[in-house]
């Protein structure tokens, strides 16, 4: 039996247009073999044969169009690709084997030395380290920004400038970027503009629309949502993702088949996951604000965050992250953490199981104490990724961490 993609799309990409995301997390990007299987296959081959001298030539000579090693592509991977680009509203995706890869591989792709990157001070924690570390090594250099802060972004543009680099909401402290506004800056000074659209998945916001150009991803978090598998994938316009998928064919951060597999399996329930991840995350962020013990919430559902209205406007949900400040500092927070029960102690969040961490300690630990003191890592600071679990559990779980700071 021989593969081939065309003949068996199950359904003609011209139909994908104008649907929903939810049906686009089951129906995107699905292939069929001549089995006519119902789930997607998995293909774990590392390479793919020929007919004849004539096509493998024809192939690698770029004349034929087809798979030849698993490094450049994949049937499975592919179908991935195919899916999360039609969620995000994308051209093009290029899967890869984590998330950190995905950024890795834009910057290495779309950067030369010389240029110069505006990054938000919150962002992912090794993403921090790949710029100031890795990629000034090659003559990139970098400046750290207040993500709300436009003044501060415009004022660190240079001549050199080419990538204006953010997450939304940021991580712990939910701060909300105007996409629209930083997308006009970065397109007047012919500068690129990247969204690490981790937190929202497309299901909650989709940065194209406000004038991204670039979609990174670690699917690790919701896109798998269970825990199982390391990977990312980076979306945009197809001359911009063939620079990309050209490093990464070069490079080899691709993704495994099997986790693309698994990867395409988490996208199936994306939209009811993140629906419910919002609702849990809403009440407790609610329930949370009312509680003696705590000083301050960070979620941008609720009235009192500053950006409430701009995340209305950019997302459709609030996301399942959120964190707060106990009164007191670190023990009373590791206190708070060590007397939850069910509840999992771990930095990895978007999964369906509910995760708490103290920051200051774990994700942002590498930080200088001026860098956590300016992106507001204090040590009284816990960060909540909110599972799927019924909230009234969720509450009996915080409660014992509440119960703790009476003693
Ligand atoms: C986890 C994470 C990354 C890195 O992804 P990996 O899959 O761990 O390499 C990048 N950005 C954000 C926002 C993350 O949460």
């Amino acid at each position: 039996m021989t593969f081939c993609r065309d003949e068996h799309v199950w359904i003609p990409e011209s139909d994908l247009e104008g649907m929903s995301v939810d049906t686009l997390a089951v129906r995107a990007g699905q292939i069929r073999t001549g089995q006519l299987e119902h789930s997607d296959a998995i293909f774990p081959t590392s390479s793919f044969v020929y007919g004849s001298a004539a096509q493998a030539a024809a192939r690698f000579g770029g004349e034929e169009p087809g798979n030849i090693y698993s490094r450049f592509t994949n049937p499975t991977v592919q179908a991935f690709e195919a899916r999360i680009a039609a969620m995000e509203g994308g051209e093009k995706a290029v899967a890869t084997s984590s998330g950190m890869a995905a950024i890795l591989s834009t910057c290495m792709a779309l950067l030369k030395s010389g240029d110069h990157v505006v990054c938000s001070r919150g962002v992912f924690g090794t993403t921090n380290v790949l710029f100031q570390k890795y990629m000034a090594k090659f003559g990139v250099e970098t400046s750290f920004v207040s993500l709300t802060d436009q003044a501060q972004w415009e004022r660190e543009i240079r001549p050199e400038t080419r990538m204006l680099f953010i997450e939304t909401p940021s991580n712990p402290l939910c701060e909300v970027a105007d996409m629209a506004a930083l997308a006009a800056l970065a397109h007047a000074n012919d500068a690129l503009f990247v969204v690490d659209n981790c937190f929202c998945t497309p299901v909650l916001q989709r940065p194209l629309e406000h004038g991204a150009d670039i979609i990174i991803h670690s699917a690790t978090k919701y896109l798998d949502g269970q825990g199982r598998c390391v990977g990312g994938v980076v979306v945009g316009p197809a001359n911009l993702m063939d620079e990309v998928y050209g490093f990464l064919r070069s490079a080899g951060p691709t993704m495994s088949p099997f986790n693309a597999w698994v990867f395409l399996k988490g996208l199936e329930t994306l939209p009811i996951r993140m629906r419910a991840h919002c609702d849990n995350a809403l009440e407790l962020a609610q329930w949370l604000e009312a509680q003696p013990a705590v000083a301050e919430v960070f979620y941008a559902g609720l009235e009192s965050h500053p950006q409430h209205a701009l995340a209305r406007e950019q997302q459709s949900g609030f996301g399942g992250v959120l964190s707060f400040r106990v009164k007191g500092g670190r023990e009373e927070a590791w206190a708070f953490i060590d007397a939850t029960r069910m509840i999992s102690i771990t930095a990895n969040l978007g999964d369906v199981k509910t995760t708490i961490t103290h920051p200051a300690t774990t994700t942002h630990g590498r930080l200088s104490p001026e860098d956590k003191a300016q992106a507001g890592i204090t040590e009284n600071l816990v960060r909540i990724s909110v599972g799927i679990e019924a909230v009234e559990d969720l509450k009996i779980d915080l409660q014992r961490g509440f119960s703790a700071l009476e003693k």
